[in-house]
Order: structure tokens, then C-alpha cells, then sequence
């Protein structure tokens, strides 16, 4: 029987473990998660995902700042903005929403948050300090999707040791920190992008695949060997003619229902990493308040 991963269950699950947290640190302390969400533009997806993390960022207790630019802001306007947000003390982790428009310097920007308050784990001192640390994580802040994906990883009867994992993607905020963290774990860890050779023969010879390329059901059934494990990060937005006119479905990067059934296990889109990212950036954000609480 396959393993449906309810990555909407285990984000519900440790959301209600946040708040739990988060209402006793208030009672200790008086004072509660600060996190500062930065939107330039109107781009309509990131506007449903910052709309998505406020209000689960509300939910759990943390006390939201919101600054949503206009998309004719200047890069120095936002750079002024977030040296504020560094130096606020209510401000325990700030989330500047990507893609940025086209006359920002995204790096540029990533660098310029306090890396104590890098709620998204951009920051290169902290992509670094996963690169080097042997430890797993719990005073680090790290990449809310891949941290996410190994969450789920974690949540099965799997010994991840020595298991060849292929990941398909090499952003820096899926598919590199995600192989990072798989290393940390003993994996045996490819990465496959856009230049790799015979990708479906890697794919054929991974235990575990962690897809993350952008591609609407890129990863199909004579892919994948039996009883793999498959995380689909993909979310893709594929227009469906229906009676009442055109719908937006969401698809993953793999072909779910070709590949469902040789899967020992597999997260669906929707449903799967993009709650568990959600959950992850409210960690974060936990995480950074207590660092500066010394806990
Ligand atoms: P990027 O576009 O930054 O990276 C995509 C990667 O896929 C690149 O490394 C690219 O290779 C590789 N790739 C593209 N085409 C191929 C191909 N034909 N064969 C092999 N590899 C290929 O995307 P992201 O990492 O930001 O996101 C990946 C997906 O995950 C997207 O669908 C995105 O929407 C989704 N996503 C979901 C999140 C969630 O919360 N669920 C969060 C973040 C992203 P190369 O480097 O050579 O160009």
C-alpha cells in the first residue's frame, strides 16, 4: 500500500506545537514572535502565498509586520526598510517575498537582512553555516521548503543511512540546501538539473527522489524504480477547461497518479510541501525569537 504524506496534516500538527510554544513563551516573557513579511509588486502568486503565511503566522500567535511596496519601488527604499526591520526590536525574522521586480538585485537584498532574523534561511552566512555544521538544525536557520521536505522524510519507517537520494532541481532555495540536509542525514545524494545526462537512469536508481524543477509532471512512471520514496515540491499552474470556463489546477512535478502505485511512499500536490513550507518559516521564526531570548 502506498504512503499518501499528508504534508497538510504534519504542518497542522506542528503549527498547534507552535502556538502551544508560543503562548507559553508569552506567559514567560511577556512577548511573542515578531515576523515582518515584505511584498514589492502584485505578482498574484506570491500575493496567495503571503497571504497564506500571515494568516498562519497570525494563527499560531506571531505577531505579523506587514509592509506590502508598490512595484516602483527603488532597491534603496527597500534596503532602508529592512535595515529598519534588522534594527526593530519586534522584528524577530523578516520574510522578503521572491521573486523581487526586475530592477532589484535579489542577492543584494538576501544579504542585507540580519542573519539572526533570516527567517527564510537565504542569508549566506546561514546557507553556510548548514553547509558546514555536522549537527541537525535546532538553533539553525534553514530553507523552510527543504526543511519541510525532510520533516516528511523523517515522519516514515525509513533509515535515510546510505539510501542513494536524487534530487532534481539545484536552486539555492530547494535543491541545494535540500541536498545539504539530505548529506547531513547519511543519504547518498545526487543532484540532476537541467544539464544532467540520462536523468530517467538516475532517477530509475534512486530510493528516494525529491523533485523540484518547475515542470508540470516532468517525472513519470518508467522513471522510478518499485517502493521508491518520492517528495514533489513542484507546484504548477495548468489551466483546465471546465463547463462553467477555465480553471487554475495545481500539479507537482511528478506524475501522481502513473506513479502513485509503485511508491512505498508519496506527497501530493496540493497537500504536501507547500503547507509544510508555511509551518517551517513560522518555525523559523520561532527559532530566531528564542536565539534572542538565549533559549
Ligand atoms: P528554479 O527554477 O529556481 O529551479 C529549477 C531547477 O530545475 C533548476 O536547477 C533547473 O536546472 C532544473 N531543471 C529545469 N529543467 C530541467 C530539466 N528538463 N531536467 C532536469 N532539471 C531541470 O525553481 P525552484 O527550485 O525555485 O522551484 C522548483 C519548483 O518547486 C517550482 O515548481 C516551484 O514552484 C516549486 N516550489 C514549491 C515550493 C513549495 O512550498 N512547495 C517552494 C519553492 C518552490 P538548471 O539549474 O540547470 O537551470
Amino acid at each position: 500500500m502506498t504512503k499518501i504524506i499528508s504534508g497538510k496534516e504534519m504542518a497542522q500538527n506542528l503549527k498547534e506545537n507552535l502556538k502551544k510554544e508560543i503562548d507559553e513563551l508569552k506567559n514567560k516573557f511577556g512577548k511573542v514572535p515578531g515576523l515582518a513579511v515584505v511584498q514589492v509588486g502584485n505578482v498574484s502568486a506570491s500575493s496567495v502565498y503571503v497571504k497564506a503565511k500571515t494568516k498562519s503566522a497570525k494563527d499560531v500567535g506571531i505577531e505579523v509586520i506587514d509592509y506590502h511596496l508598490e512595484e516602483s519601488t527603488s532597491e534603496d527604499e527597500l534596503l532602508k526598510i529592512i535595515n529598519k526591520l534588522n534594527n526593530q526590536d519586534n522584528v524577530s525574522g523578516i520574510l522578503v517575498q521572491l521573486p523581487l521586480p526586475k530592477n532589484m538585485n535579489e542577492q543584494k537584498i538576501l544579504d542585507s537582512i540580519n542573519p539572526d532574523k533570516d527567517a527564510d534561511g537565504f542569508h549566506p552566512l546561514n546557507v553556510g553555516k548548514l553547509s558546514i555544521s555536522s549537527k541537525i538544525i535546532d538553533d539553525l536557520l534553514v530553507p523552510c521548503t527543504p526543511l519541510g521536505c525532510l520533516i516528511m522524510l523523517k515522519s516514515l519507517d525509513l533509515n535515510l543511512e546510505g539510501k542513494h537520494a536524487v534530487v532534481v532541481g539545484r536552486s539555492n532555495i530547494v535543491g541545494k540546501p535540500m541536498a545539504q540536509l539530505l548529506i547531513k542525514e547519511s543519504c547518498t545524494v545526487t543532484i540532476a538539473h537541467s544539464r544532467t545526462k540520462n536523468i530517467e537512469d538516475l532517477c530509475r536508481r534512486a530510493d528516494i527522489i525529491i523533485a523540484a524543477v518547475g515542470k508540470p509532471n516532468f517525472i513519470k512512471n518508467n522513471w522510478v524504480k518499485d517502493n521508491v520514496v518520492i517528495i514533489d515540491v513542484g507546484i504548477n499552474r495548468l489551466e483546465e477547461k471546465t463547463d462553467d470556463g477555465t480553471k487554475i489546477k495545481l500539479v507537482g512535478d511528478v506524475n501522481f497518479d502513473s506513479v502513485k502505485d509503485k511508491c512505498s511512499a508519496i506527497s501530493p500536490v496540493p497537500g504536501g510541501v507547500g503547507p509544510m513550507t508555511i509551518a517551517c518559516l513560522l518555525k523559523n521564526t520561532t527559532i530566531a525569537f528564542k536565539n534572542t531570548l538565549n533559549l
